[in-house]
């Protein structure tokens, strides 16, 4: 059985004792592959040297919303450059964030368009960070994004966002949250939504699942998060391991064939 996280964090200072058993950790769980996903140009920096140096490490570079006001024409293009790096497999994550709010909506917007078109030139599938911006987030997809690759990370909303995400032709990755016993709507969406479109993820060191929540998340979890969607599909955990596998694989393309 082999199982993919597709989106962590775990070049962050919170791994800076420990990475090397993380790691270990996450093999002994039968996690072959970990994404590892930056959200500003020093994490996509650190991310593209960490794949480079750990086997079971692939990487995405991309810039937040948050850093929508500051980001300059320089640092696209340093982007261009490490998205062009070995090992990168993705352009993320990248979207909208109304929560935290850092930047005007149009910044934001602006930011997200131009990442999309820089991923269309370069090949690559976008990972979509979306919070509080539903609307506006499939409005841009729709517009900028329709067919294109790309997967909704750490998916939260109802069935209905759902959908509207699924006929954009993106993918839904669930992570934590779905382990939770109050997450109804999240539920509903993890049983109706296609085999074949589901990621998962962990989103380390956030979105830690049951029965750890409050402590530091780790790859090795993306195991419950896999086990709580075989429990809501009513399938076993091998079927789930191989289905998102697949999917893994089948987005985000250059995964493939180097498999450690
Ligand atoms: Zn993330």
């Amino acid at each position: 059985m082999e199982l993919i996280d597709t989106h962590a964090h775990i070049n962050v200072e919170h791994y800076s004792a420990d990475r090397a058993a993380v790691i270990e950790r996450a093999l002994a769980a039968d996690v072959r592959r970990i994404i590892n996903i930056g959200y500003d140009l020093p994490s996509s920096q650190a991310s593209v040297a960490l794949a480079q140096q750990e086997p079971l490490v692939w990487a995405a570079a991309g810039i937040q919303p948050h850093y929508a006001s500051s980001t300059t024409a320089a640092d696209l293009a340093t982007l261009r450059e490490l998205l062009q790096q070995p090992k990168v497999v993705a352009l993320g994550e990248i979207g909208l964030d109304y929560y935290h709010d850092r930047a005007p909506h149009d910044q934001q917007e602006a930011l997200f368009r131009q990442q999309i078109e820089l991923a269309r030139e370069l090949s690559l599938p976008v990972i979509i960070h979306s919070r509080d911006a539903h609307t506006d987030t499939v409005r841009i997809l729709r517009d900028a994004a329709q067919d294109y690759p790309g997967v909704m990370h750490s998916f939260s909303g109802d069935w209905e966002y759902a959908q509207a995400c699924l006929d954009v032709g993106f993918y839904l990755s669930f992570s934590g949250p779905l382990t939770f016993k109050k997450a109804v709507e999240l539920h509903e969406v993890a049983k109706r939504a296609p085999l074949e479109r589901i990621l998962i993820e962990t989103d380390s060191p956030y979105l830690t699942p049951h029965p750890y929540r409050g402590k530091r998340n780790e790859p090795a979890h993306v195991r419950l998060v896999a086990e709580a969607l075989a429990a809501l599909r009513g399938v076993d955990l091998a079927t789930i391991a191989a289905a998102t596998t697949a999917n893994a694989e089948r987005l985000f393309t250059r995964l493939k064939g180097n498999s450690p």
